[in-house]
Protein backbone atom coordinates (compact mmCIF):
# COMPACT_ATOMS: atom_id res chain seq x y z
CA UNK A 1 0.00 0.00 0.00
CA UNK A 2 1.54 3.48 -0.90
CA UNK A 3 0.12 7.13 -0.02
CA UNK A 4 -0.53 8.76 -3.35
CA UNK A 5 -1.24 12.68 -3.67
CA UNK A 6 -3.36 13.41 -6.96
CA UNK A 7 -3.90 16.63 -8.04
CA UNK A 8 -6.20 17.48 -10.84
CA UNK A 9 -6.08 20.98 -12.58
CA UNK A 10 -8.80 23.12 -13.85
CA UNK A 11 -9.54 21.53 -17.42
CA UNK A 12 -9.84 18.30 -15.32
CA UNK A 13 -12.50 19.37 -13.06
CA UNK A 14 -14.08 21.63 -15.69
CA UNK A 15 -17.48 19.96 -15.45
CA UNK A 16 -19.84 17.68 -13.82
CA UNK A 17 -19.08 14.81 -16.24
CA UNK A 18 -15.10 15.08 -15.83
CA UNK A 19 -15.42 15.13 -11.85
CA UNK A 20 -17.74 11.98 -12.39
CA UNK A 21 -14.32 10.67 -13.98
CA UNK A 22 -11.94 11.98 -12.02
CA UNK A 23 -13.90 10.42 -9.00
CA UNK A 24 -13.69 6.80 -11.50
CA UNK A 25 -9.83 7.48 -11.60
CA UNK A 26 -9.64 8.17 -7.79
CA UNK A 27 -11.65 5.27 -7.03
CA UNK A 28 -10.11 2.73 -8.88
CA UNK A 29 -6.62 3.86 -7.31
CA UNK A 30 -8.24 3.56 -3.58
CA UNK A 31 -9.63 0.03 -4.61
CA UNK A 32 -6.04 -0.76 -5.66
CA UNK A 33 -5.70 -0.55 -2.25
CA UNK A 34 -3.59 3.09 -1.87
CA UNK A 35 -4.11 5.97 0.48
CA UNK A 36 -5.41 8.98 -1.60
CA UNK A 37 -5.24 12.49 -1.06
CA UNK A 38 -6.78 14.51 -4.09
CA UNK A 39 -6.03 18.48 -4.52
CA UNK A 40 -8.65 19.57 -6.86
CA UNK A 41 -8.51 22.84 -8.87
CA UNK A 42 -11.71 25.23 -8.89
CA UNK A 43 -13.63 23.86 -12.59
CA UNK A 44 -12.11 25.86 -15.39
CA UNK A 45 -12.74 29.13 -15.26
CA UNK A 46 -14.25 29.66 -12.44
CA UNK A 47 -11.40 31.38 -10.76
CA UNK A 48 -11.32 34.19 -13.81
CA UNK A 49 -14.82 34.85 -13.29
CA UNK A 50 -14.63 34.83 -9.55
CA UNK A 51 -11.45 37.69 -10.26
CA UNK A 52 -13.52 39.20 -13.14
CA UNK A 53 -16.32 40.06 -10.83
CA UNK A 54 -14.15 41.78 -8.59
CA UNK A 55 -12.70 43.82 -11.17
CA UNK A 56 -16.00 45.09 -11.74
CA UNK A 57 -16.03 46.75 -8.51
CA UNK A 58 -12.72 48.14 -8.13
CA UNK A 59 -9.59 48.70 -10.25
CA UNK A 60 -7.36 47.88 -7.18
CA UNK A 61 -9.31 45.61 -5.11
CA UNK A 62 -8.30 44.79 -1.09
CA UNK A 63 -6.15 41.69 -2.01
CA UNK A 64 -8.07 40.01 1.46
CA UNK A 65 -10.69 40.18 0.24
CA UNK A 66 -9.24 39.17 -3.44
CA UNK A 67 -8.32 35.89 -1.44
CA UNK A 68 -12.10 35.52 0.43
CA UNK A 69 -13.56 34.86 -3.39
CA UNK A 70 -11.06 32.98 -5.34
CA UNK A 71 -10.41 30.52 -2.77
CA UNK A 72 -14.57 29.90 -3.24
CA UNK A 73 -13.60 27.92 -6.02
CA UNK A 74 -11.87 25.18 -4.54
CA UNK A 75 -14.15 25.04 -1.77
CA UNK A 76 -16.55 24.11 -4.89
CA UNK A 77 -15.08 21.70 -6.76
CA UNK A 78 -13.53 19.79 -3.88
CA UNK A 79 -17.04 19.11 -2.36
CA UNK A 80 -18.44 18.16 -5.93
CA UNK A 81 -15.93 15.64 -5.83
CA UNK A 82 -16.24 14.21 -2.85
CA UNK A 83 -19.79 13.85 -3.83
CA UNK A 84 -19.04 12.13 -6.99
CA UNK A 85 -16.50 9.61 -5.06
CA UNK A 86 -19.25 9.13 -2.33
CA UNK A 87 -21.78 8.31 -5.40
CA UNK A 88 -18.71 5.76 -6.79
CA UNK A 89 -19.35 3.70 -2.81
CA UNK A 90 -16.19 5.35 -2.06
CA UNK A 91 -16.06 6.87 1.75
CA UNK A 92 -14.55 10.54 0.90
CA UNK A 93 -14.62 13.65 2.56
CA UNK A 94 -13.08 17.35 1.25
CA UNK A 95 -11.54 19.94 3.65
CA UNK A 96 -10.77 23.78 2.75
CA UNK A 97 -6.92 24.93 3.66
CA UNK A 98 -8.31 26.35 6.99
CA UNK A 99 -9.16 22.96 8.50
CA UNK A 100 -6.39 21.00 7.79
CA UNK A 101 -4.69 23.66 8.43
CA UNK A 102 -2.37 24.54 5.73
CA UNK A 103 -0.71 27.27 7.56
CA UNK A 104 0.93 30.30 5.42
CA UNK A 105 2.13 33.53 5.38
CA UNK A 106 -0.10 36.67 4.61
CA UNK A 107 1.12 37.61 1.44
CA UNK A 108 -2.23 37.29 -0.06
CA UNK A 109 -2.91 36.19 -3.53
CA UNK A 110 0.99 35.00 -3.29
CA UNK A 111 0.93 33.45 0.08
CA UNK A 112 3.74 31.09 0.52
CA UNK A 113 3.00 27.78 2.62
CA UNK A 114 4.93 27.50 5.96
CA UNK A 115 3.27 24.17 7.39
CA UNK A 116 0.78 21.55 7.39
CA UNK A 117 -0.72 19.72 10.19
CA UNK A 118 -1.50 16.18 8.51
CA UNK A 119 -3.07 14.79 11.69
CA UNK A 120 -6.98 14.85 10.20
CA UNK A 121 -6.00 13.61 6.97
CA UNK A 122 -3.81 10.89 8.14
CA UNK A 123 -6.86 10.16 10.59
CA UNK A 124 -9.29 9.88 8.00
CA UNK A 125 -7.11 7.80 5.95
CA UNK A 126 -6.31 5.80 8.72
CA UNK A 127 -10.32 4.81 8.26
CA UNK A 128 -9.93 4.05 4.81
CA UNK A 129 -11.18 7.38 3.25
CA UNK A 130 -10.53 9.21 0.34
CA UNK A 131 -9.32 12.76 1.62
CA UNK A 132 -10.15 15.81 -0.19
CA UNK A 133 -7.95 19.14 0.30
CA UNK A 134 -8.75 22.33 -1.24
CA UNK A 135 -5.74 23.28 -3.97
CA UNK A 136 -4.62 26.81 -3.94
CA UNK A 137 -5.11 28.17 -0.39
CA UNK A 138 -4.41 28.53 2.89
CA UNK A 139 -4.61 30.27 6.37
CA UNK A 140 -2.39 32.51 7.78
CA UNK A 141 -1.20 32.94 11.56
CA UNK A 142 -3.90 35.55 12.13
CA UNK A 143 -7.50 33.66 10.49
CA UNK A 144 -6.87 35.14 7.07
CA UNK A 145 -7.74 33.00 3.95
CA UNK A 146 -5.29 33.48 1.58
CA UNK A 147 -4.11 31.98 -1.84
CA UNK A 148 -0.82 30.76 -3.04
CA UNK A 149 -0.72 32.59 -6.56
CA UNK A 150 -2.40 31.40 -10.30
CA UNK A 151 -1.57 27.85 -11.08
CA UNK A 152 -1.33 27.33 -6.39
CA UNK A 153 -2.38 24.19 -7.07
CA UNK A 154 0.37 21.98 -8.15
CA UNK A 155 1.59 23.83 -5.18
CA UNK A 156 -0.98 22.78 -2.53
CA UNK A 157 -0.69 19.06 -3.80
CA UNK A 158 3.52 18.84 -3.66
CA UNK A 159 3.13 20.09 -0.13
CA UNK A 160 0.63 18.20 1.09
CA UNK A 161 2.91 15.44 -0.24
CA UNK A 162 5.74 16.50 1.51
CA UNK A 163 3.80 16.78 5.26
CA UNK A 164 2.79 13.39 4.94
CA UNK A 165 5.75 11.48 3.27
CA UNK A 166 3.48 10.11 0.82
CA UNK A 167 5.07 7.77 -1.64
CA UNK A 168 4.35 10.04 -5.04
CA UNK A 169 2.33 13.12 -5.78
CA UNK A 170 0.90 12.45 -9.07
CA UNK A 171 -0.07 15.61 -11.10
CA UNK A 172 -3.01 15.38 -13.56
CA UNK A 173 -3.58 17.30 -16.40
CA UNK A 174 -4.84 18.35 -19.57
CA UNK A 175 -1.54 16.90 -21.17
CA UNK A 176 0.24 13.78 -21.14
CA UNK A 177 3.02 14.84 -19.87
CA UNK A 178 5.69 18.00 -19.79
CA UNK A 179 7.03 18.41 -23.45
CA UNK A 180 9.47 19.98 -25.48
CA UNK A 181 7.59 22.73 -25.33
CA UNK A 182 4.23 23.77 -25.30
CA UNK A 183 2.27 21.67 -27.17
CA UNK A 184 -0.08 24.10 -27.83
CA UNK A 185 2.43 26.27 -29.79
CA UNK A 186 4.73 23.60 -31.40
CA UNK A 187 2.54 20.68 -32.32
CA UNK A 188 5.65 18.80 -33.06
CA UNK A 189 6.48 18.48 -29.52
CA UNK A 190 7.89 15.42 -28.16
CA UNK A 191 6.54 14.46 -24.23
CA UNK A 192 9.78 13.92 -22.05
CA UNK A 193 9.98 10.49 -20.44
CA UNK A 194 11.95 12.29 -17.41
CA UNK A 195 13.43 15.69 -16.62
CA UNK A 196 15.92 16.78 -13.97
CA UNK A 197 14.33 19.20 -11.37
CA UNK A 198 17.03 22.16 -12.43
CA UNK A 199 14.91 21.84 -15.82
CA UNK A 200 11.58 21.53 -14.90
CA UNK A 201 12.41 24.52 -12.40
CA UNK A 202 13.49 26.59 -15.46
CA UNK A 203 10.97 25.40 -17.61
CA UNK A 204 8.48 26.71 -15.32
CA UNK A 205 10.16 29.95 -14.21
CA UNK A 206 10.59 30.94 -17.80
CA UNK A 207 6.96 30.49 -18.21
CA UNK A 208 6.00 26.91 -18.76
CA UNK A 209 2.91 27.03 -16.60
CA UNK A 210 2.33 23.18 -16.70
CA UNK A 211 3.62 23.36 -13.27
CA UNK A 212 3.71 26.34 -10.90
CA UNK A 213 7.41 26.93 -10.20
CA UNK A 214 6.72 26.82 -6.49
CA UNK A 215 5.62 23.11 -6.61
CA UNK A 216 8.84 22.27 -8.18
CA UNK A 217 11.02 23.76 -5.50
CA UNK A 218 9.10 22.13 -3.03
CA UNK A 219 9.27 18.70 -4.63
CA UNK A 220 13.00 19.41 -5.16
CA UNK A 221 13.66 20.27 -1.30
CA UNK A 222 11.66 17.42 -0.08
CA UNK A 223 12.34 14.99 -2.30
CA UNK A 224 8.83 14.39 -3.58
CA UNK A 225 8.35 11.96 -6.11
CA UNK A 226 6.50 13.93 -9.17
CA UNK A 227 5.20 13.40 -12.30
CA UNK A 228 2.77 15.06 -14.67
CA UNK A 229 0.21 12.98 -16.49
CA UNK A 230 -3.29 13.13 -18.45
CA UNK A 231 -6.31 12.90 -16.36
CA UNK A 232 -8.08 12.62 -20.17
CA UNK A 233 -7.38 8.98 -20.55
CA UNK A 234 -9.89 6.13 -19.98
CA UNK A 235 -10.12 6.28 -16.18
CA UNK A 236 -10.12 2.48 -16.11
CA UNK A 237 -6.80 1.75 -17.06
CA UNK A 238 -4.48 0.06 -14.77
CA UNK A 239 -2.85 1.54 -12.33
CA UNK A 240 -0.17 0.16 -12.98
CA UNK A 241 0.21 0.97 -16.41
CA UNK A 242 -1.02 4.80 -15.59
CA UNK A 243 1.84 4.77 -12.47
CA UNK A 244 4.60 4.88 -14.97
CA UNK A 245 2.92 7.13 -18.03
CA UNK A 246 3.69 10.85 -18.20
CA UNK A 247 6.49 12.03 -17.27
CA UNK A 248 8.87 11.68 -14.49
CA UNK A 249 10.66 14.96 -12.79
CA UNK A 250 13.94 13.22 -11.04
CA UNK A 251 17.28 14.16 -9.86
CA UNK A 252 19.35 14.96 -12.52
CA UNK A 253 22.01 11.62 -11.88
CA UNK A 254 19.23 9.47 -12.69
CA UNK A 255 19.23 11.25 -16.12
CA UNK A 256 20.47 9.12 -18.80
CA UNK A 257 24.57 10.40 -19.09
CA UNK A 258 23.76 11.50 -22.77
CA UNK A 259 21.02 13.56 -21.91
CA UNK A 260 20.46 16.12 -24.57
CA UNK A 261 22.23 19.29 -24.49
CA UNK A 262 18.55 21.12 -25.00
CA UNK A 263 15.73 19.59 -23.24
CA UNK A 264 13.24 21.94 -23.64
CA UNK A 265 12.12 25.66 -24.79
CA UNK A 266 9.97 28.06 -22.77
CA UNK A 267 8.74 31.21 -23.55
CA UNK A 268 6.58 34.31 -21.88
CA UNK A 269 4.66 36.70 -23.30
CA UNK A 270 4.19 38.57 -19.77
CA UNK A 271 7.13 41.11 -20.19
CA UNK A 272 7.71 44.39 -20.25
CA UNK A 273 10.82 46.47 -21.52
CA UNK A 274 11.40 49.82 -19.59
CA UNK A 275 14.29 51.68 -20.85
CA UNK A 276 15.58 55.25 -18.74
CA UNK A 277 17.22 57.23 -22.04
CA UNK A 278 20.51 59.07 -21.86
CA UNK A 279 21.47 58.39 -18.20
CA UNK A 280 25.24 59.42 -17.01
CA UNK A 281 27.53 56.42 -16.92
CA UNK A 282 28.87 56.73 -13.33
CA UNK A 283 28.91 54.45 -10.49
CA UNK A 284 26.06 54.09 -8.97
CA UNK A 285 23.15 54.47 -11.77
CA UNK A 286 21.83 50.74 -11.82
CA UNK A 287 21.59 51.03 -8.19
CA UNK A 288 19.62 54.19 -8.45
CA UNK A 289 17.31 53.03 -10.90
CA UNK A 290 16.31 49.73 -9.84
CA UNK A 291 16.16 50.53 -5.98
CA UNK A 292 12.60 52.24 -6.04
CA UNK A 293 11.75 49.38 -7.72
CA UNK A 294 12.65 46.75 -5.72
CA UNK A 295 11.44 48.72 -2.93
CA UNK A 296 7.84 48.53 -4.74
CA UNK A 297 7.99 44.83 -4.83
CA UNK A 298 8.27 44.75 -8.18
CA UNK A 299 10.53 41.98 -9.78
CA UNK A 300 13.34 42.94 -12.21
CA UNK A 301 14.35 40.13 -14.40
CA UNK A 302 16.52 41.27 -17.77
CA UNK A 303 19.13 44.25 -17.27
CA UNK A 304 21.02 45.61 -19.67
CA UNK A 305 23.23 48.69 -19.67
CA UNK A 306 25.18 50.06 -23.18
CA UNK A 307 29.01 51.83 -22.87
CA UNK A 308 28.69 55.04 -23.08
CA UNK A 309 30.37 57.09 -26.06
CA UNK A 310 29.31 60.71 -24.58
CA UNK A 311 29.40 60.38 -21.06
CA UNK A 312 25.67 59.05 -21.07
CA UNK A 313 23.96 55.77 -21.64
CA UNK A 314 20.64 53.96 -22.04
CA UNK A 315 19.48 51.71 -19.56
CA UNK A 316 17.21 48.98 -20.10
CA UNK A 317 15.48 46.33 -18.19
CA UNK A 318 12.34 43.75 -18.07
CA UNK A 319 9.37 43.62 -15.70
CA UNK A 320 6.08 41.00 -15.37
CA UNK A 321 3.76 43.15 -17.71
CA UNK A 322 1.32 44.26 -14.96
CA UNK A 323 4.12 45.65 -13.29
CA UNK A 324 5.05 48.30 -16.03
CA UNK A 325 2.61 51.04 -15.14
CA UNK A 326 3.30 50.86 -12.02
CA UNK A 327 7.38 50.78 -12.17
CA UNK A 328 7.30 53.60 -14.78
CA UNK A 329 5.23 55.66 -12.51
CA UNK A 330 7.92 54.86 -9.70
CA UNK A 331 11.00 55.88 -11.89
CA UNK A 332 9.27 58.93 -13.20
CA UNK A 333 8.69 60.04 -8.90
CA UNK A 334 11.72 58.78 -7.62
CA UNK A 335 14.58 58.58 -10.17
CA UNK A 336 17.28 60.30 -8.80
CA UNK A 337 19.48 61.05 -11.89
CA UNK A 338 19.11 63.10 -14.74
CA UNK A 339 17.54 61.46 -17.52
CA UNK A 340 16.34 62.50 -20.66
CA UNK A 341 13.22 59.83 -21.18
CA UNK A 342 11.65 56.87 -19.88
CA UNK A 343 10.14 54.60 -22.57
CA UNK A 344 8.21 51.25 -21.92
CA UNK A 345 6.98 48.49 -24.26
CA UNK A 346 4.51 45.94 -23.73
CA UNK A 347 5.13 43.99 -26.52
CA UNK A 348 8.34 41.83 -25.86
CA UNK A 349 8.40 38.34 -24.84
CA UNK A 350 10.54 36.23 -23.65
CA UNK A 351 12.17 32.96 -25.57
CA UNK A 352 14.68 30.53 -23.83
CA UNK A 353 16.29 27.50 -24.23
CA UNK A 354 17.04 25.62 -21.42
CA UNK A 355 18.94 22.08 -20.57
CA UNK A 356 21.27 20.50 -18.33
CA UNK A 357 23.89 19.53 -20.55
CA UNK A 358 24.32 23.35 -21.86
CA UNK A 359 26.71 24.04 -19.23
CA UNK A 360 29.49 21.60 -20.66
CA UNK A 361 28.73 22.62 -24.53
CA UNK A 362 30.49 26.07 -25.91
CA UNK A 363 28.17 27.34 -28.88
CA UNK A 364 24.99 26.39 -27.59
CA UNK A 365 24.09 30.47 -27.41
CA UNK A 366 25.47 31.11 -30.58
CA UNK A 367 23.49 28.23 -32.35
CA UNK A 368 20.40 30.02 -30.63
CA UNK A 369 21.55 33.47 -32.28
CA UNK A 370 22.10 31.92 -35.40
CA UNK A 371 18.65 30.77 -35.58
CA UNK A 372 17.35 33.59 -35.18
CA UNK A 373 18.78 35.68 -37.30
CA UNK A 374 18.22 33.52 -39.82
CA UNK A 375 14.61 33.93 -39.04
CA UNK A 376 15.03 37.62 -39.34
CA UNK A 377 14.34 38.11 -35.23
CA UNK A 378 15.87 41.00 -33.55
CA UNK A 379 17.42 40.13 -30.10
CA UNK A 380 17.08 43.24 -27.79
CA UNK A 381 18.01 41.29 -24.56
CA UNK A 382 19.56 38.40 -24.00
CA UNK A 383 20.75 36.40 -19.83
CA UNK A 384 22.47 33.31 -19.65
CA UNK A 385 22.79 31.12 -16.57
CA UNK A 386 24.49 27.32 -16.52
CA UNK A 387 21.14 25.63 -17.82
CA UNK A 388 20.00 28.28 -19.99
CA UNK A 389 19.65 30.80 -22.58
CA UNK A 390 17.13 33.45 -22.25
CA UNK A 391 16.27 36.26 -25.23
CA UNK A 392 13.98 39.30 -25.33
CA UNK A 393 12.37 39.85 -28.32
CA UNK A 394 9.03 41.07 -30.34
CA UNK A 395 6.06 39.82 -29.25
CA UNK A 396 4.84 39.04 -32.99
CA UNK A 397 8.24 36.46 -33.49
CA UNK A 398 7.43 34.36 -30.60
CA UNK A 399 5.55 31.54 -31.67
CA UNK A 400 8.14 31.42 -35.32
CA UNK A 401 11.48 31.85 -32.65
CA UNK A 402 9.56 28.59 -30.43
CA UNK A 403 9.29 26.54 -34.01
CA UNK A 404 12.70 27.63 -35.43
CA UNK A 405 14.69 26.88 -32.27
CA UNK A 406 12.33 23.82 -31.90
CA UNK A 407 13.62 22.38 -35.08
CA UNK A 408 17.23 23.84 -34.85
CA UNK A 409 18.28 22.06 -31.15
CA UNK A 410 16.22 19.05 -32.77
CA UNK A 411 13.69 18.72 -30.13
CA UNK A 412 11.42 16.83 -32.24
CA UNK A 413 13.54 13.86 -32.65
CA UNK A 414 14.30 11.33 -30.24
CA UNK A 415 18.16 11.27 -31.01
CA UNK A 416 20.49 13.57 -29.47
CA UNK A 417 21.56 16.43 -31.92
CA UNK A 418 24.51 17.98 -32.30
CA UNK A 419 25.20 21.38 -32.06
CA UNK A 420 27.50 22.20 -34.87
CA UNK A 421 26.19 22.95 -37.91
P1 LIG B 1 -4.02 22.55 -15.04
O1 LIG B 1 -5.32 23.26 -15.18
O2 LIG B 1 -4.15 21.06 -15.07
O3 LIG B 1 -3.22 23.03 -13.87
P2 LIG B 1 -2.43 24.18 -16.81
O4 LIG B 1 -3.23 24.84 -17.89
O5 LIG B 1 -2.05 25.00 -15.64
O6 LIG B 1 -3.21 22.87 -16.37
O7 LIG B 1 -1.10 23.54 -17.43
C1 LIG B 1 -1.20 22.63 -18.51
C2 LIG B 1 -0.89 23.39 -19.81
O8 LIG B 1 0.46 23.81 -19.79
C3 LIG B 1 -1.00 22.56 -21.07
O9 LIG B 1 -2.31 22.53 -21.58
C4 LIG B 1 -0.01 23.25 -22.01
O10 LIG B 1 -0.64 24.07 -22.97
C5 LIG B 1 0.83 24.14 -21.11
N1 LIG B 1 2.26 23.95 -21.27
C6 LIG B 1 3.18 24.95 -21.37
N2 LIG B 1 4.41 24.47 -21.56
C7 LIG B 1 4.29 23.12 -21.54
C8 LIG B 1 5.24 22.06 -21.65
N3 LIG B 1 6.54 22.28 -21.83
N4 LIG B 1 4.76 20.78 -21.59
C9 LIG B 1 3.46 20.52 -21.42
N5 LIG B 1 2.52 21.50 -21.30
C10 LIG B 1 2.92 22.78 -21.36
N1 LIG C 1 -7.72 27.85 -9.46
C1 LIG C 1 -6.44 28.50 -9.35
C2 LIG C 1 -6.08 29.19 -10.65
O1 LIG C 1 -6.86 29.19 -11.59
C3 LIG C 1 -5.37 27.57 -8.88
C4 LIG C 1 -5.03 26.44 -9.83
O2 LIG C 1 -5.80 26.14 -10.74
O3 LIG C 1 -3.97 25.82 -9.66
O4 LIG C 1 -5.04 29.79 -10.74
MG1 LIG D 1 -1.95 24.68 -13.61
Amino acid sequence: MSLIVHKYGGTSMGSIERIQNVAKRVAKWHRAGHQVVVVPSAMAGETNRLLGLAAEISETPDRRELDMLAATGEQASSALLALALQAEGVAARSYTGWQVPVITDSAYTKARIKSIDGTRIMHDLDQNKVVIVTGFQGIDEQGHITTLGRGGSDTSAVAIAAALKADECLIFTDVDGVYTTDPRVEPKARRLDKISFEEMLEMASLGSKVLQIRSVEFAGKYNVPLRVLSSLTAPDIPVEQERVSGTLITIEEQLKMEAAIVSGIAFSRDEAKITVLGVPDTPGVAFSILEPIAKANIDVDMIIQNQSVDGTTDFSFTVKRQDRQQAVQILDKELKVNTKTILSEENACKVSIVGIGMHSHAGVASKMFKTLADEGVNIQMISTSEIKTSVLIEDKYMELAVRALHNAFGLDKEDVVSIED
